[in-house]
């Protein structure tokens, strides 16, 4: 039978499903908007490409919060060591890195993006690029540029808001007005904090390594990093869904943040209780709490702003004001999207047999450390699993 699948979207995920496809023998068109596939994995290898994370199995579904038990058999599908060898196999060798993140040895997407591509045009699958889907002409998949396209299945893989220069911008939302969308919210982000001129002139761009932040519950280990209008960086964004959630229930959010990790109150209580003579506060909190030039200018806002606990307390919980999330066009991904409820076990939009959909266009979040591409290639490969199935269903695949 000569059957024809449509992959839109030329990102992690659908590629993924399209190789899936491809590799069960039928014929696949990745539909692309941009002049290139890849743009925004291209910019992930920018940090490295952290590809997956090498904690035990185990625990990976729980880095997916609320769609924990919905990717978990998905993650079974394509596990991280699946991705890893899937990489090798690429000829892109992997190591695992700090924090037991794992990137390819080349630490950049482009080697990887390019093998890729070769493999699957190798296996028959044929790139449109410059081709943007506007939704469907009766039966056909229509396109800006007024073509038309028909298919036997299709895997929407049109990814989130974020960065939308690279092409991903959630337009797709208004094309499925009868699909629940959970609304696309920036993930992995930073914060906006109400810095006097002074501060963000001279600390915007600086670092805050280590810290400690304490949020309700939660408490995250790494590194921030000053911005011009609030706070970015590793640890902030890990803890970005819980910070992004409590802002829009009660208007900002009280971070706390320990600017001294390593030190125990007690001791540092020793060295700054000792007079000062006619050191200065900036001297004394360089010198006898080895505090960088951030982190001093953090304790200096702090008392500038009222703030009246004794020096050790305020470096070991310094309170910082969140007022709102930085927008979608600086986040690292989306949360929200496609109500997980609108889909089948094989990743079909219900109300739409024969569509599938992959990626994070689907409502659910993860924090970095290679959370995000696992998440988009488990739920690419599972809606190629999907397709390939729901073909052979239909008798459109011969069994
Ligand atoms: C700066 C940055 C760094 C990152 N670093 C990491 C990292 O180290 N590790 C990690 O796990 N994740 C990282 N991520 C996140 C990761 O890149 C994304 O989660 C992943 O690319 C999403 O894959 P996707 O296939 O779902 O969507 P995308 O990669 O966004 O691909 C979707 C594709 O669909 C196309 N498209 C959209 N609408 C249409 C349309 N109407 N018609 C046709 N085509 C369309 C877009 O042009 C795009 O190419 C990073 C993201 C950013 C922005």
């Amino acid at each position: 039978v000569n059957h024809k699948v449509a992959v839109i979207g030329g990102g992690p995920a659908g590629l993924m499903a399209a190789e899936v496809i491809a590799r069960a023998g039928v014929s696949v068109t990745l539909f692309e908007k941009m002049p290139s596939p890849g743009r925004k994995f291209l910019m992930a290898g920018r940090g490295g490409l952290n590809l997956t994370h090498s904690e035990a199995f185990e625990n990976f579904p729980a880095r997916y919060g609320k769609a924990a038990r919905w990717i978990a058999p998905l993650l079974e599908g394509f596990s991280p060591a699946a991705l890893i060898a899937w990489c090798e196999a690429l000829g892109q060798p992997t190591f695992i890195g700090s924090s037991r993140r794992v990137f390819p040895k080349a630490m950049k997407a482009s080697p990887l993006l390019r093998a890729w591509l070769r493999r699957l045009e190798g296996s028959g699958v044929q790139f449109v690029t410059r081709a943007q889907w506007t939704g469907w002409d009766g039966e056909a998949l229509a396109f800006a540029d007024g073509s038309r396209h028909k298919a036997d299945a299709v895997v929407l893989a049109l990814g989130g808001a974020s960065w939308p220069k690279l092409g991903s911008d959630g337009g797709w939302a208004r094309l499925l007005p009868d699909v629940e969308i959970a609304s696309l919210r920036p993930a992995n982000c930073g914060f906006e904090v109400e810095w006097s001129p002074i501060f963000a002139s001279r600390h915007a761009g600086q670092p805050l390594k280590p810290v400690s932040l304490a949020f309700e519950d939660k408490v995250v280990m790494g590194e921030a990093m000053i911005a011009a209008k609030g706070i970015e960086g590793g640890a902030i964004y890990a803890m970005s869904a819980l910070l992004r959630e409590a802002i829009a229930r009660d208007g900002s959010a009280l971070l706390h943040v320990d600017l001294r990790p390593d030190a125990g109150i007690e001791r540092l209580a020793e060295r700054l209780d000792a007079p000062r003579g006619g050191t200065s506060l900036s001297n004394t909190l360089r010198k006898r709490a080895g505090l960088s030039p951030a982190a001093i200018g953090l304790v200096q806002e702090a008392i500038h702003n009222g703030e009246t606990k004794p020096l050790p307390q305020l470096i070991k919980s310094l309170p910082l004001r969140l007022t709102r999330p930085f927008g979608l066009e600086r986040a690292i991904s989306t949360a929200g999207g496609i109500a997980l409820s609108e889909l089948d076990a094989h990743l079909m939009l219900r109300r739409y047999p024969g569509v599938f959909a992959a990626g994070e266009m689907l409502d659910w979040e993860a924090p970095t450390g290679g959370y995000l591409l696992q998440g988009c290639m488990a739920t690419g490969a599972a809606a190629g699993h999907g397709v390939v199935e729901w073909l052979q269903s239909h008798s459109m695949v011969e069994q």
